[in-house]
This record gives structure tokens, C-alpha cells and sequence, in this order.
């Protein structure tokens, strides 16, 4: 079994005094379901926490589903059938395809339990009922009906996006701000969309549609993509204009002007070939060791081309769910995501039900590391989830 290598003992990171008398700031909602506030879910520490059912989170399918409205159409097909009005099912003709509407396209989504993502089937079935008449159209629709799922509790400057990805995958990303922490600690609903189609595997965006005009930051980030050159941008309020990334960001500054030709671009293949540390002794409960091996895993899949120093972060939820992510950077310094703002997105998508929910955190860093992550995250723990243990493991290129 792998060691964990110099492990630093599991530490609680403190504050939790302060937060002794902190709400629980959930909020049930009518369909049963309980959603944390926005200010808990920045770290709300005061009792009675105001929540509003304006501030909940609800997924993009139920988002898509009231967007799309009650069915004005007598029959729909859903899986080779047509379903009556009244919910009778006879089998499909050809002809009484053309007749399905909306209802098809609120069942698939309202089934969906995960969100900002939908798979390429659901895109298929979805655009095969004829509701949206192009991918653009379900991409804007989405983009303008996603901005609650964002959490700024500083700007309240709501912001999401859409992309299609190559795959066929559609994502879905908002922006994302701590309360009690500074400002570059945010984490903008493009890097949040990046970051979403990064951790499903995606090989390239090709379009992309956002509710504002990009800042210079994600334009910035976005030259790490692979083929970003390609991708069509558009802007509500801005249809039917396409962009492309030469056009928002002429004379961009990319990773081939800091590593060369050879640089490796977000989304392409990598691997970084790190092995624990340490002397092959093992430590913690076999918990710990899933949730270090995740850690690992993610630090072996970081995207780390300007520091050669990778690394990767698991957090856990007080149920048991892992979620991860890996430090993603960029050649501008500057907007390069910390490890653990990515695993906090991993976490959104997964369903983690608030910040306060994160009961332990796993950092893996390379060891003698020239940039590290251990202590600026520890800082920000403290105030997003005061009460989780953290642990530092190291390790080191095989
Ligand atoms: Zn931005």
C-alpha cells in the first residue's frame, strides 16, 4: 500500500468557537428539499439567518424546467411513445413526433439529480424535441436561467454561462464569492464553466455564452484551453454576434509565449507521474487513505505547466461524499485556480449541500515544492469551513 508519505497530523482549523451559535440556514422549499442559504453558504455565523427563497439553489434542471412552462401542446414523445395530454401513452408514428413540446423537455430535465452538467444524451433528447430550435438557443436559454444557482455574497452581481463541449456534454458556471475573504479569492462563473468541463473529461469548448461581457481575467484564463482559438463566444444582449477569443483578446499573452511550442494546453492529455513521499509507512483510517489516493489522483491530473508543482485537494462532507480538484494555472499567474477552489466547484456540481458541511480536508503537494498551497489555504478553511480537519501530504515525481 502507498505510504501518505510526511504527513502532517490532521488539524482542526479553529474558529469553531465562533461559530457556536451559527443557523444551520437551511431553508426547505416546496418540493421538499433543503438548500442552504446564500449566507451560509458563505459562512453565516450569526444565529437566525435570513434566508429567502430567492436565495436558494436549486438545479439546472428544475431551472430548465420552469423555463420551459407547462405543456401547450396535446401530444409529446418521450422515449419512442406519445404521451396524451392526459398522460395516456400509445406507441410513436413518424408524424406525431413533430408534435413534442415541452413537457418531453421539463421530464428529462426535472429527472436530473446532478447539476450544472447534462450529459450528451439528455442534449440529444432534449434538442430532439424541438423546443430550442439550436444548440445557441439552449445556451442562452440556460445562461439567462442559471444566475441564482451563483453565490455572491459581496457583489451580489449574479453572473453564469453555458458551453457546449465537444463532447456533446453541455456546462453550466457561475461566480462564486467568500464573504470575510479578499477579493481575488472569488472565482469567476467562466473559470467556474472551465473548471466543470475540466473535471468531466472535456477535450474542448466550442461554444460558450455568457450573461455579461467577459472581464480581462477569463478572457486571460481562457487562453489555456486547447484550441481556445476556435471557440464562438457570445454575450446575451449581444445576439446574434459570435466572437472568438483573437477578437476579445488580441495580442493575448498564452502559454506558448512563457514555455514555447511545446506548451501543453487545459484539456489535453497529462499526466504528472507523482508518488508519495516518505519511507512507506502508512497513517490514518482507510477513510483517510481514499480520500489522500483522491488527493493524489487530482494532483496527478493538475495542470500545473508553470510551477512544476502540482497538487490536488479532496474535501469530505459530513455524509461521507468526496469531492476534488486539482490546481489549474495559468501563465499569467494571476487567474490560475487553487486546488481548492476547484474541489469547492466539484463540490457544487456533486451536490455538496453548504460550506459548513466539509468536515475534512486532504491537501497533496510535491514535496520542496517552490509554490505551495498549504498555508493560503488554511486561511481561507477558516473561514468557509472552520470546523473541518486538514492534512497536508507530500508527494514526489517517480
Ligand atoms: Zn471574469
Amino acid at each position: 500500500m502507498a505510504s501518505l508519505g510526511a504527513a502532517s497530523s490532521g488539524q482542526r482549523i479553529g474558529m469553531a468557537a465562533d461559530h457556536s451559535a451559527r443557523s444551520t440556514g437551511l431553508v426547505r422549499l416546496g418540493v421538499g428539499l433543503a438548500y442552504p442559504c446564500l449566507r451560509a453558504r458563505g459562512h453565516c455565523r450569526t444565529a437566525g439567518c435570513s434566508a429567502t427563497p430567492s436565495s436558494n439553489r436549486s438545479d439546472i434542471g428544475r431551472a430548465l424546467g420552469k423555463l420551459v412552462g407547462k405543456g401547450d401542446t396535446t401530444r409529446i414523445t418521450f422515449d419512442g411513445k406519445v404521451v396524451g395530454a392526459g398522460n395516456e401513452t400509445m406507441e410513436a408514428s413518424g408524424d406525431d413526433t413533430a408534435l413534442v413540446d415541452r413537457d418531453g423537455v421539463r421530464q428529462v430535465l426535472e429527472s436530473r439529480e446532478d447539476s450544472f452538467v447534462l450529459s450528451a444524451e439528455e442534449v440529444e433528447r432534449i434538442m430532439g424535441f424541438g423546443h430550442f430550435e439550436s444548440i445557441d438557443e439552449l445556451l442562452r436559454e440556460l445562461t439567462r436561467n442559471t444566475s441564482h444557482l451563483s453565490l455572491p455574497p459581496i457583489s451580489n452581481f449574479r453572473v453564469s454561462c453555458a458551453a457546449l463541449g465537444e463532447s456533446g456534454r453541455v456546462y453550466v458556471g457561475v461566480n462564486i464569492e467568500f464573504k470575510d475573504l479578499p477579493l481575488p479569492c472569488a472565482l469567476h462563473a467562466e473559470q467556474f464553466l472551465i473548471l466543470n468541463a475540466f473535471q468531466h473529461g472535456e477535450s474542448a469548448i466550442s461554444k460558450l455564452c455568457i450573461s455579461h461581457v467577459p472581464c480581462g481575467h477569463c478572457r486571460q484564463f481562457m487562453c489555456e484551453l486547447s484550441r481556445s482559438e476556435d471557440m464562438q463566444i457570445s454575450i446575451l444582449g449581444r445576439e446574434p454576434e459570435v466572437f472568438t477569443l483573437p477578437e476579445l483578446l488580441p495580442l493575448r499573452f498564452t502559454p506558448r509565449d512563457l514555455i514555447g511550442e511545446g506548451a501543453r494546453f487545459l484539456f489535453e492529455e497529462g499526466h504528472n507521474g507523482l508518488v508519495w513521499a516518505g519511507d512507506g509507512s502508512s497513517g490514518g483510517a482507510p477513510g483517510d487513505m481514499e480520500m489522500a489516493q483522491r488527493a493524489l489522483a487530482e494532483a496527478n491530473a493538475s495542470y500545473a505547466p508553470y510551477s512544476n508543482c502540482p497538487s490536488g485537494l479532496c474535501i469530505r462532507d459530513q455524509g461521507g461524499k468526496l469531492y476534488s480538484g486539482c490546481l489549474i494555472e495559468s501563465a499569467a499567474y494571476n487567474p490560475t485556480v487553487s486546488p481548492l477552489h476547484s474541489a469547492l466547484v466539484n463540490g457544487l456540481v456533486g451536490g455538496l449541500p453548504s460550506w459548513q458541511t466539509i468536515d475534512r480536508v486532504t491537501l497533496v503537494e510535491t514535496e520542496g515544492a517552490t509554490v505551495k498551497h498549504e498555508h493560503l489555504i488554511r486561511e481561507c478553511l477558516k473561514f468557509i469551513c472552520p470546523d473541518a480537519e486538514y492534512s497536508v501530504l507530500y508527494a514526489k515525481t517517480s
